[in-house]
């Protein structure tokens, strides 16, 4: 009898740790099925929700690190026949790289002798580090190149805002204080260089009396964000 007890409570203690080891299983499984099908709901999100700081002149914050500097002459990455948009673009090369493309004027009617620079100038604390071009307000506003439309933005200081990366997206096109977007204008939408995309105004914190175009190109990063890169001076690429 007492053996019979002794049996019974071995079995009972043997089926525990088996529906233990069982669930312990089930549940890691049922863990990893969520993870892989993105049911996690902490995962972090890849497309942008915080809107990105902007310059008192219109312009964005931007790292102030500059990326390494590449060793190689600044003009081998134009030359060279092999994928040059395979290659990383940094701030050295990214002026030589652009003025090769001969980008077009972002203001409909404006000439190359007509630009002054301010990207070094004073903008409250921050430094400008971008191209004010004095047009009438309306005046066209186009793609300076190919590209897509990354992001289409309103802020305090830049108003109506588009953000256009290039073909290769390395590089990103900042056109800032717009009146209006062209008509139809939609974030991914491809555009080709001289295609109209907007009209120049003085939303943000232009001044009413001096309509202009705000006009940035910075560089990015690997993660290629809308907001983040490092600035150019877009005279030296379109003078
Ligand atoms: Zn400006």
């Amino acid at each position: 009898m007492k053996r019979t007890r002794a049996v019974s409570v071995l079995w009972t203690l043997a089926l525990l740790v088996v529906a233990t080891v069982a669930l312990v299983g089930i549940t890691t499984f049922m863990m990893r099925i969520h993870r892989s099908d993105g049911w996690v709901a902490s995962e972090p999100s890849a497309s942008p929700s915080a809107p990105p700081a902007v310059l008192p002149g219109g312009g964005r914050t931007v790292p102030r690190t500059a990326p390494p500097s590449s060793s190689t002459d600044a003009n081998a990455d134009d030359t060279r026949a092999t994928a040059p948009e395979a290659r990383p673009l940094t701030t050295a090369t990214a002026v030589a790289t652009l003025r090769a493309r001969a980008l077009t004027l972002p203001v409909q009617g404006i000439e190359p002798g007509a630009l002054v620079p301010s990207f070094s100038e004073a903008r409250g604390s921050r430094v400008h580090e971008a191209l004010d071009i004095m047009a009438p307000t309306g005046t066209p506003v186009v793609a300076v190149d190919d590209g897509r439309v990354a992001r289409l933005f309103r802020s305090d200081a830049g108003g109506l805002t588009v953000y256009q990366f290039d073909p290769s997206q390395r590089v990103a096109y900042y056109y800032a204080h717009l009146l209006d977007y062209a008509a139809g204008l939609a974030e991914g939408q491809a555009v080709m260089r001289g295609q109209v995309i907007g009209y120049v105004g003085s939303t943000g914190n232009a001044r009413p009396d001096a309509p202009h175009l705000h006009f940035a190109i910075f560089v990015l990063g690997p993660e290629r964000r809308w907001w983040d890169g490092t600035p150019i001076d877009p005279y030296a690429v379109l003078k």
